[in-house]
């Protein structure tokens, strides 16, 4: 299902580039990391925006079972929204830790590879398709955060000799509300018809691609892309995202020993996380 071919180019994005506008604050905050080097979003320890020891907290992907998507691919975390992954994914999505990005994408294309259904397209390339943000929200953190992970990934997809292709083929319409707040129902509501194809951004009908999030928490949000892309001839073989906030779901089906990986979680990927409490993993 995988290439070994090496990419010969950087990885593509077909999508427009992130706004280049930093609020204040963003600025200050990068300011301050030329002058103090960054400490780990995770522990704390100086030299290092994400030390080796949290790393273990993103290991092999695990299956997240939610409601929403139970007619639709099979969707993975590779990390629980609980210690120091729930600290990282709010410092990168909603602090401002762009230096994140690159950490945080090496742990999504680690798992690629691993998922059962997921690969290449004919070619061998890889293709990525990153859940939508509301305009409000990536103008407000400086750029749409689930495409940079995205495009951080495709560069260490290709870095391990599997080029990839970042296609930002989802958009939010008008009307999504931020949703924090919302139970599953919600959630559902909020987006139902409200997640559509963006024109120009799409792979080749008929191209397997990936669908990635930062958190899945209802699956409200994964659901509704895979149903967009699908409406549109483009199957999507995985959902995969950094954590899973609220367990893994009831079906218990064990890990990814499909694809020889483990069955158990990572560490620091166990347990439940707090429902209710997954700002930042709203669009
Ligand atoms: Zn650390």
């Amino acid at each position: 299902m995988t290439t070994t071919r090496r990419a010969a180019t950087p990885p593509l994005s077909t999508t427009p580039r992130e706004p280049s506008a930093l609020a204040p604050w963003r600025f200050l905050r990068c300011l301050l990391d030329l002058l103090v080097p960054a400490c780990c979003a995770g522990c704390g320890v100086a030299g290092v925006s994400w030390c080796p020891d949290c790393h273990g907290a993103f290991g092999r992907p695990h299956p997240v079972h939610r409601p929403p998507l139970v007619r639709g691919p099979e969707a993975y975390a590779v990390g629980a929204y609980e210690g120091v992954a729930r600290s990282a994914v709010l410092a990168y999505k909603e602090r401002g830790r762009r230096d994140l990005a690159d950490p945080l994408g090496a742990a999504l294309a680690a798992a690629l590879p691993l998922l059962p259904r997921a690969g290449p397209a004919r070619d061998g390339v890889w293709w990525l398709v990153p859940v939508p943000s509301r305009g409000a929200a990536a103008r407000r953190r400086g750029g749409d955060h689930v495409r940079r992970l995205a495009t951080r990934c495709a560069a260490h997809l290709a870095l391990s000799g599997r080029p990839a292709v970042v296609a930002s083929g989802l958009r939010l319409a008008r009307g999504v509300v931020d949703a924090v707040g919302l139970d599953a129902a919600g959630r559902v509501a909020n987006l139902a018809g409200r997640v559509r194809p963006r024109p120009g951004g799409l792979p080749p009908p008929g191209t397997p691609v990936v669908l990635l999030d930062d958190v899945i928490t209802t699956g409200a949000t994964a659901a509704a892309g895979v149903a967009a892309l699908r409406s549109v001839g483009v199957p999507v073989a995985a959902v995969l995202a950094l954590v899973s906030a609220g367990g893994p779901g009831r079906r218990g089906r064990g890990g990814c020993d499909a694809a020889g990986g483990a069955r158990s979680l990572p560490s620091g990927g166990r347990g439940v996380g707090r429902r209710g409490d997954t700002r930042g993993s709203l669009r």
